[in-house]
Formats: C-alpha cells, structure tokens, sequence
C-alpha cells in the first residue's frame, strides 16, 4: 500500500530528542519549546509565538484572545475543517460561511465581498466582529484583499496557514498576516511534532493573552488564585525538540512537495475527467500540501467509488473536506441549515474531490505508480460511459 501520507524523521529529530532525555528536560518547561518558538516567529517575521497542544486548540486561543462575546459572529469558510468551526463555537460565537472558489479551492472572495456587504451595509449586523482566512491544500487565500475588506469593516483577521509551513502569499510568509495566525504540526504537516501547533503575532497583549489561556490562566504573582478559566494547551519539550530539527528541513520538504507536485501534474495532464490543483496564481506558487484532484461531472461515481478503486490497487487516499455547513452537528445546533443552496462549489468539492499520497517521504517511483493507476481508472470509467467525458 502507498501511504497518503509519511513523515519524514531522519534529520536531528533523534539528537534532540536524546537531549531532552539526557536532560530530564521533558515536559513544556524545557528549552526547546522557546527555541522552536523563536524558530517559528523569526520564520514567518512574527514578533511573537505562542507553542500549544495542536492546531485546533491554537485556533480556539486566537479567538479567545480576541475578546469576542457571545454571539459575536465570524466569517469561516465552509470548506475547511471542522476545527475552524469548533473553535468559533467554542467561543461562544457564531460561524458564517462562505463557499469556495472552484479553481483555487479557496475561499471565494466575491462570495466574501457580498456577504459582508449583506450583513454590514444591509442588515446593520454589527454582531460580525472577524475572518478566519484559512489556506487550503497548498495555495493560500489572496490576503490582500481579505485584508482591505477587514480593514473597511473594521473586522479582525485570524489567518490559519496550519497546511502552509513555508508558503508565501503576494511575497509574504503565511503566518504573517491577520492579528493573529496559527499552524499545525500533525504529522501530515510540512513541519511535525506528532501533535502540536501555534499561534504567532505581532500584538504584545495578544501574545500575553495566549500565553495565560494556554497555562490554565495561573497569575505570576498568585500561583493558585485564577482571574479566569485557561486551557492546558501546553506543548512538551519532547515534541517542540522534534519540531526544531524538522524546521530545520523546511526548505527540503517544500522542495520535495513541488517536485512531486509537478511530477504529478505532468503524468495527469491530460487525464480525462480529472481537475488537477493550479501550479500557482499570481501570489503564490502551489507547495502541494497535499495533491488533490476533482472528477468531472461526466465520470460516473463519485469521489468514494473512485477512492475504494485505488484503495483495492494499493493506492491510499483521503476525501476532501466535508463542508461545515453540512456538518451534522452543526445542523442539530441550528447553526447552519442545509436547503439554502449557497455553497455548490463546496458540495461539489467535498462529493468529487480527493487526494492523492501526498507525504515529504513520498518516492518518484511511487508518484509515478499512483498516476499510472489513477489514468488507467479513469481511462476505464471514461470508456464504461461512452468515452464522451473530456475535462
Ligand atoms: C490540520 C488543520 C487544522 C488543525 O490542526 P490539528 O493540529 O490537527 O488540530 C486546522 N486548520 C487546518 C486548515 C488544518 O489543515
């Protein structure tokens, strides 16, 4: 079987690790947790950052240290994972969704433009405190104008680039912008600790903010007399040592993402029935996060059919997305409500859409196996149905 994803751990991961041991240095007092946090912020040219438990709970920090109220509102896109939404309503806040963009899988920003303009000048919503811009698969979200329609209805931004180690957006690192930004290092990031992931900025009481809510809110001063509620959403010193040496490699891994990015595309051009993930646009180039694919209208079955045909080939894959206007538990909540017919692109994303092994770890020859396999597919679904079906 060829994984959809494998990390890769042959730098100083085993080095630092060893130390940590050596040291007695394990939990998240430990030095590597500052290093790896330094690492980061000087990276993304953040001032600050803010090492946590993984990235769903960063994304729950960044709005916590926003100040919003409950049943302030925040513009989410639907295609993303859950964990956008969670850490809105966590919040005590309400998600509104946008759809995507059916080229770059992103947010689509016209949909963004219009809503705000629905809410705002319209209705006189003024519940809508934020944008979460996320960047998904591997091109990020334009930000400059997410930025300029933020900055005209007086919104914060939090940017999650939890899939973007290493991207830029207009020549800017993503993790740069918004108030406040956050990563993953899941091991199917392009940097992993196994678990873990951060928020950065460049705000001093926003950092001060995420730093107290990561540590149970202790005060300096009154260890065990607490102001407020916090998280433990602290990170140890065994999985920020691993992060050190895998930040290290950055540069290597985005290479290998390209190289097989292309590698990809140049077996699959031309296949029939399948959209392919843009090379790039004109503020970021494509760094291949993950490669995914879309069929065609015309091939018949869907995204499941074909996966479960790969699957029995030795082909791992993944779905795409499920959007969270769909979600079920967000539908039992009253939070979205599914018969509006406002996000297509994203349903039709989520029913069509996969990807394919994607992991720094991933060889050529295997690239070159998945595309073999995945044009023969196709070929064949192509031909089961008249052969009519050209993307
Ligand atoms: C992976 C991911 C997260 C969540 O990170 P975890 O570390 O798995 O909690 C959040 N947002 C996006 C876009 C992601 O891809």
């Amino acid at each position: 079987m060829i994984p959809v994803n494998e990390p890769l751990l042959d730098g100083n991961e085993k080095r630092y690790l060893q130390e940590c041991i050596d040291t007695g240095w394990i939990s998240s007092e430990g030095p590597f947790v500052e290093r790896f946090e330094t690492a980061m912020a000087e990276r993304v040219g953040r001032r600050y950052a803010v090492a946590v438990a993984n990235g769903t709970a960063a994304l729950e920090l960044a709005l916590a240290a926003l100040g919003l109220e409950p049943g302030d509102m925040v513009v989410v896109p639907t295609f993303t994972i859950i964990s956008c939404a969670a850490a809105v309503v966590r919040n005590g806040c309400v998600p509104l969704f946008v759809d995507a963009d059916p080229r770059t899988w992103n947010m689509d920003l016209d949909r963004l433009a219009e809503l705000l303009a629905d809410e705002i000048d319209r209705k006189g919503n003024r519940r809508l405190k934020a944008i979460m811009a996320v960047h998904v698969y591997g091109l990020p979200v334009e930000m400059a104008p997410v930025l300029a329609l933020a900055d005209r209805y007086g919104l914060k931004v939090v940017e999650d680039a939890a899939e973007m180690h290493g991207q830029t957006c207009g020549g800017k690192p993503c993790g740069g912008f918004g108030a406040l930004s956050i990563f993953s290092f899941y091991p199917n990031k392009l940097v992993t600790t196994g678990e873990g992931g951060m928020v950065l900025t460049d705000d001093p009481p926003l950092a001060e903010r995420c730093r107290s809510l990561r540590n149970l809110c202790f005060q300096p001063e009154r260890r065990f007399v607490h102001e407020e509620l916090g998280y433990n959403y602290r990170i140890s010193n065994l999985q920020a040592a691993v992060g050190v040496a895998q930040l290290e490699r950055l540069d290597r891994f985005i290479e290998r993402k390209r190289a097989m990015g292309r590698r990809y595309t140049a077996l699959l051009e031309g296949c029939p029935g399948v959209q392919l993930p843009l090379a790039s646009t004109p503020y970021a180039d494509n760094i291949y996060w993950v490669y995914g694919v879309v069929l065609s209208d015309e091939v018949a079955g869907d995204a499941a059919a074909m996966m479960k045909r790969l699957a029995g080939r030795g082909i791992g894959t993944r779905p795409f997305f499920w959007p969270l206007h769909e979600q079920p538990v967000l539908l039992r909540m009253g939070l979205s409500s599914r018969d509006e017919g406002r996000f297509p692109v994203a349903e039709r994303l989520a029913r069509r859409g996969f990807y394919l092994p994607s992991g720094v770890a991933l060889r050529e020859e295997q690239v070159d196996e998945v595309a073999t396999t995945l044009l023969e597919e196709c070929r064949g679904m192509d031909a089961r149905h008249g052969g009519g079906g050209r993307s």
